[in-house]
Parts: C-alpha cells; sequence; structure tokens
C-alpha cells in the first residue's frame, strides 16, 4: 500500500529534486506541480485530488504502450523464415564448393572467430540501413541473416544450454 508519505518525501517523484528548501515554494523545477505548492500539508491535499487523474493517464498511457510493443509474429513464424535463411546458406556454401570442384557442405574456415567477424559486419549493415532507411525492412532483413548465421555457429560449434544465472558474463569480471 503506497501512503503519501511515500510519494512526497525527496527525492520528488516528480522532478527528482532533492535539495534544500524541499518543501518550499519555487525551489522544485518548473514543470513540477510542487514547483508553486509549498508546505507537506498542502501538496498531500493537492495529490489527493490528482491522483486518480495521474493514475487514468497512466494506466492509459500503459495500456497504449503495451498494444504498440505487441510482437507482430509468433515465435514459430519467426524460427520458420530463419530456417529458410539457414537453408539458403548452407546451399549459398554448396554452390560454392561445386564451383570449385569439392564435396564439403560444411565451409572449414567457419571458426567461432570467423562467424562472429561476419554477424559483425552484417550487423554493421543493419546499422546503415536502418541509419539510410525511411522504414526498418531493409534493417530487419540485414537482422534475419545475422540470427541464422548465429544458429550456424551454435550448430557447427554447440550450443551450451541458458544456465540458471541470468548475470551477464561481463559483470562477473
Ligand atoms: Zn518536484
Amino acid at each position: 500500500m503506497i501512503c503519501s508519505a511515500d510519494l512526497l518525501t525527496g527525492p520528488c517523484k516528480f522532478c527528482g529534486y532533492n535539495g534544500p528548501g524541499y518543501y518550499q515554494k519555487y525551489t522544485h523545477d518548473r514543470s513540477c506541480p510542487w514547483f508553486r505548492i509549498g508546505s507537506y500539508n498542502d501538496q498531500e491535499a493537492h495529490l489527493t485530488k490528482i491522483l486518480p487523474t495521474i493514475l487514468k493517464t497512466y494506466f492509459e498511457w500503459r495500456k497504449q504502450n503495451m498494444d504498440t510493443v505487441k510482437p507482430q509474429e509468433t515465435l514459430e513464424e519467426v524460427m520458420a523464415k530463419v530456417k529458410t535463411e539457414r537453408e539458403f546458406q548452407d546451399a549459398c556454401v554448396s554452390d560454392y564448393y561445386a564451383h570449385h570442384g569439392k564435396k564439403s557442405a560444411v565451409d572449414p574456415s567457419r571458426t567461432v572467430a570467423a562467424e562472429i567477424l561476419m554477424m559483425d559486419k552484417y550487423i554493421h549493415d543493419a546499422q546503415a540501413a536502418w541509419a539510410h532507411g525511411a522504414t526498418d525492412e531493409k534493417a530487419l532483413d540485414a537482422i534475419r541473416k545475422v540470427v541464422a548465421m548465429g544458429i550456424r555457429c551454435l550448430q557447427f560449434h554447440g550450443c551450451p544450454e541458458r544456465g540458471l544465472d541470468c548475470t551477464y558474463v561481463i559483470d562477473k569480471e
């Protein structure tokens, strides 16, 4: 349960102010409701009045944003397209080897380092496509290739299981 003390003590929940004259007028940011409302009691009275409006605005905002970030495709749909990309990659390598009179469908030069380099190259393509394009389409096209390269790397070199520890490796160093 939230009580008004939680909302009224510093740092200010609206503008972040936490300095001298915290409960005095004209110390908070100009955009803050406490810029013109000074004492704790006056702030509490005002808060009781405006809280329903704030909550209503927040829940409307949240509902709208939840709608806009809804996935456009299911995981299965995306995986099917990435699978097609993976098959295309293998076909390209097979063509390359057939052209050079070899039989292997696995490029022996595909070390983990080479895959990271390739993914990095295509991530830069995605960045350029996003920066220069009017829509996300070309960037998403490059991302599908990167994802398929990651899967190819995991196929050839083994995919470690997701551990239970969710902290980033870099945080441990
Ligand atoms: Zn404030």
